[in-house]
């Protein structure tokens, strides 16, 4: 089968599934524009998958922008430097359930069947086309290039400001979702004591566009021991470097994956439902005494040249820009590089992304909520976001910021709350299921009031009886026509027995 045959599929499989078709969301308007329903902040994985889920419950009222350019939303075509996905092929989530919209379909459609019986995972690469084309086949209408530089409350609302070319849109909306990624509940760091006296062209965060044919015949050191660092070092060594050294403070490389253990169900779908006590348990187990090790690829891409070294227990101290070259301190001895790639992940900082800047400090960390027991205490997880039921921020100090209950985190930061959610391509299949419900239970609550008034002036007749349909013989002035009461109640009846048959 075609991609184009299975776009027509999955359109057909669409109209199946379309009840209840109506469009219920109650218009509101604001300086003479209609309020969004909902603004999805992020065209990635979780802002597509969100803005489907938020159609098939026909909450159409939304927009969904994202400051990159069309194809280059999220890390796929831009810094994720490893051959191959992390996570198994078999994955499903953004699918929501489609069988023909499943990563599986898109593949065996675009390369056939064969091909897929011999890949072990899809590429970097292949992700983004799978994406690139789940976008349109759903006609989701992502606007790129658009920033969200702002939010801020207005009065029951929320007020974005949108960015584009320099001119500013200033957008109000019901709910706000931060679909912005791993780094959306912070920003991607080198390590500032060590940066403080490099020229920016001695180094990179392992996110940055690196020209790495610059790197030919250079001397490169690798700060870190994931998945990034790995694949970095790899990208050096490919291009010709003429040693990697690869640096990282742990006596060992990891090599347990806690995350992996989480794929299952249960954990995945209904870790959120657990006490606090359990979920810092749960969470600083995965997410700060077990490091993800990187994948099994990324080494054996670096361990096959010669002029790859690592050093285990090599905590850096200090760097000085000496001669063109960087000086390293390390517990393990001094190191000279000629250039510099850090790949030391990112940390959580509300305050540091533009968009949240002048409301973080009223949104609640884990810190603020939950007092762990002696000797289990984690700074990495107390500056976690803490997170309501459906993702959304709750208040440092109650009553002071309601407004928070209409901004959802659907990014990496909401892992300590609810497991690997939507910034994780294995947690989409039940993250989006409890973003999207929250989504639409809260639009729905918000306005029962008005549901009410519109049920009572609901009158629409599903029923004819003898008297109405006289009524409306009359009305179509037939009253000269010779229908007598008994043919009206056979044709009601024959009209009865034809409905009940559906
Ligand atoms: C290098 C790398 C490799 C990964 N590999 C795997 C893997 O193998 N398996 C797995 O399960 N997970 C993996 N992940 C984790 C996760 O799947 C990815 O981070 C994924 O991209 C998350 O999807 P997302 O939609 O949440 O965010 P993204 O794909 O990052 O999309 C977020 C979007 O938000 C936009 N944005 C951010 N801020 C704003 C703003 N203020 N205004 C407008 N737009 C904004 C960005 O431009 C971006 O396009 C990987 C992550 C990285 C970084």
């Amino acid at each position: 089968m075609s991609v184009a045959r299975l776009s027509d599929r999955v359109r057909r499989e669409l109209t199946y599934l379309s009840y209840p078709a109506r469009e219920w969301t109650i218009p509101r308007h604001r300086d003479g524009a209609r309020v969004l329903d909902v603004l999805i902040v992020g065209g990635g994985q979780g802002g597509l998958a969100t803005a489907f889920g938020l159609k098939l419950e026909r909450v159409v009222n939304i927009r969904i922008v994202d400051r990159n350019r069309r194809g280059l939303e999220g890390p796929w075509r831009r810094f994720a430097r490893m051959k191959a996905l992390r996570t198994q092929k078999e994955v499903t989530g953004l699918d929501l359930g489609i069988p023909s919209l499943t990563p599986r379909a898109w593949y065996e459609a675009r390369f056939g069947r064969r091909a897929w019986e011999r890949i072990q995972k899809l590429s970097p690469r292949e992700w983004r086309e799978y994406l690139d084309w789940y976008r349109d086949v759903l006609e989701l209408p992502v606007e790129n290039n658009i920033e969200v530089t702002l939010i801020e409350p207005a009065g029951d609302l929320l007020l974005a400001h949108l960015r584009r070319r320099g001119r500013t849109e200033r957008v109000h909306a019901r709910k706000i979702v931060l679909a912005t990624g791993f780094d959306g509940s912070g920003r991607w760091r080198a390590p500032p004591t060590l940066v403080t006296e490099l020229p920016a062209k001695r180094y990179a965060h392992s996110t940055e566009d690196i020209d790495f044919a610059r790197l030919k015949g250079k001397r490169v050191g690798v700060l870190g021991v994931g998945a990034s660092a790995l694949d970095n070092a790899a990208s050096a060594l490919e291009a010709g470097a003429a040693k990697v050294d690869l640096c990282f403070r742990r006596a060992e490389f990891p090599r347990v994956n806690p995350l992996t253990w989480t794929h299952f169900a249960g954990m995945l779908g209904h870790f959120g439902e657990l006490t606090d006590l359990e979920r810092w348990r749960f969470m600083r187990r995965i997410l700060d005494e077990f490091p993800q090790p990187p994948p099994q690829d990324s080494y054996w891409r670096c361990r096959k040249f010669e002029n790859f070294v690592w050093h285990a227990d090599c905590a850096w101290r200090s760097i000085r820009d000496e001669g063109g070259v960087a000086t390293v301190e390390t517990k393990a001895g001094t190191f000279r590089f000629d250039f510099i790639i850090f790949a030391t992940g990112a940390q959580w900082d509300l305050a540091s992304r533009c968009e949240l800047a002048p409301i973080a400090h009223h949104i609640a960390l884990w810190r603020d909520q939950f007092t762990p027991p002696p000797g289990e205490e984690s700074d990495v997880l107390a500056n976690y976001p803490y997170l309501g039921p459906a993702f959304e921020f709750t208040e440092r100090k109650p009553g002071i910021a309601p407004f928070l209950g209409r901004l959802h985190n659907f990014t990496y930061g909401a892992t300590a709350s609810f497991g690997l959610t939507g910034a994780a391509i294995t947690g989409l299949r039940y993250g989006v299921r409890r973003l999207v419900n929250g989504l639409v239970r809260d639009l729905f609550r918000e306005d029962a009031a008005a549901y009410y008034r519109d049920l009572l002036a609901y009158a629409e007749p599903e029923l004819e009886t003898l008297d109405s349909a006289i009524a409306w013989l009359e009305k179509l002035g037939a009253d000269s026509l010779t229908w007598s009461p008994t043919d009206l109640d056979h044709a009601i009846l024959a009209e009865d027995s034809q409905a009940a048959r559906y």
